[in-house]
């Protein structure tokens, strides 16, 4: 039914009220869910579009809420967002990451990379990058299998936090990975100062990926581009055949998509690989 007038108002206003409810709820349940340990790591694989083989994988935030049930970050990060607490998130999300490292390190190979998200206020953080210094001087060889996912607002915003923590992880080996790229407005020529060593071809990209669009043709000169300036690109979100066979034609370096497999649970994961190397 369509909203007129006061209605239109009193329906926006409890709405309004709905959602501030809800946000403090989330603030408050946050500290506790901390404590208990309610935030779990999904593990999503990554392939080399060469050999097929899995050589990474991005740890995605689940929530295990005691009342509400699995909470998805699209959901709870826009609150945690606003009130600052998405920088603790971030460093337990990477504690959790390097302590699975530490637990699949007999079984994981050399090159093998974990991608850990990290907000712009978690990147511009002291906390983040000082704890990766630490981890560094403890296990140069565990920290070698960590990549950081950071966003093209990251880039724009604390412009001067952000190049000494860049410059910091280069200097440490840990890789960095530009998230979401093709929905900023970022061109790659400007995005070349910051030394990204991954770009991650945004879903949408991928999703209009057929014959008539032209999408192929700006994918391939993105794809070109970086390989120029030695970025690896990782196109993201594959859910078809046809997707797949695309992009390792275009000559994308690494996928990830259902297509390949689901964000998965970490004994579900330690089976995928180990599956798919006896292959
Ligand atoms: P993202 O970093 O772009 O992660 C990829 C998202 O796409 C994930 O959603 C993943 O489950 C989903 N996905 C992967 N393959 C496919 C596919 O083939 N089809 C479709 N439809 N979706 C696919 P998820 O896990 O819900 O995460 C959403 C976003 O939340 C992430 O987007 C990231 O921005 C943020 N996020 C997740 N974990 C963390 C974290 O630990 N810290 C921070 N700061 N942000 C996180
Ligand atoms: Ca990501
Ligand atoms: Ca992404
Ligand atoms: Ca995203």
């Amino acid at each position: 039914a369509k909203l007129k007038g006061r209605n239109q108002y009193v329906f926006f206003e409890a709405l309004e009220e709905q959602n501030k409810s809800t946000n403090v709820k989330v603030e408050y349940d946050f500290d506790n869910a901390v404590k208990n340990l309610e935030f779990i790591g999904n593990y999503q694989p990554l392939i080399d579009f060469d050999s097929g083989d899995v050589i990474g994988a991005e740890i995605l935030v689940r929530w295990q809420h005691p009342k509400l049930g699995l909470l998805y970050p699209d959901f709870f990060i826009p609150i945690l967002e606003k009130s600052g607490q998405i920088v603790q998130l971030d460093l337990y999300m990477l504690k959790l990451a390097v302590s699975k490292l530490n637990l699949w390190a007999d079984w994981l190979p050399k090159q093998f990379k974990l991608s850990v998200n990290v907000s712009t206020s978690g990147f511009a953080s002291e906390d983040f990058i000082s704890y990766l210094q630490e981890q560094h001087l403890l296990s140069a060889e565990i920290t070698s299998r960590l990549c950081v996912e950071i966003t093209e607002e990251s880039l724009i915003l604390n412009v001067d936090a952000v190049k000494k923590h860049l410059d910091i992880l280069k200097n440490i080996n840990i890789p960095v990975a530009l998230d979401d790229f093709g929905t900023g407005f970022s061109s790659l020529s400007y995005l070349h100062q910051f030394s990204l060593d991954y770009l991650k071809i945004d879903k949408s990209f991928v999703d209009d990926l057929n014959e008539v669009s032209n999408k192929v043709l700006i994918l391939d000169a993105v794809v070109n581009l970086a390989k120029s300036l030695k970025i690896k690109t990782t196109a993201e979100g594959i859910e078809t055949a046809e997707q797949y066979q695309k992009l390792k034609e275009i000559g994308c370096d690494l996928g990830q998509g259902y297509h390949i497999a689901k964000p998965l649970l970490d004994s579900d994961f330690k089976r995928f690989f180990l599956n798919s190397v006896s292959e």
